[in-house]
């Protein structure tokens, strides 16, 4: 599972608001405030030094369909995130 807040990969995510945001999947780190939010302009540059491209896919598309590329990059995740049902047509 992947923290909803820095995306770091957490083995067991917590419910949190964080800054009146809800997010399902959170990390430890970040339920405790130990994290700078993502949305700091040089936390997300010293985050693109070390990331990946897989890293940043995300689960659903724009439009809110799931994200193929996510699926094959993530197939245990995906079927938790987007659920068994939907991935059906990959
Ligand atoms: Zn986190």
């Amino acid at each position: 599972m992947t923290c909803d807040v820095c995306h770091a990969d957490t083995p067991a995510p917590h419910k949190a608001v964080i800054n009146n945001v809800y997010y399902p999947h959170v990390c430890q780190n970040c339920v405790a405030g130990r994290v700078r939010q993502p949305n700091d302009a040089a936390y997300q540059r010293e985050r693109g030094k070390d990331e990946n491209a897989k890293e940043i896919l995300q689960p659903f598309n724009r439009d809110g369909t799931p994200n193929a590329d996510f699926v094959a990059a993530y197939p245990q995740e995906a079927k938790e995130i987007i659920g068994e049902e939907n991935l059906k047509e990959f």
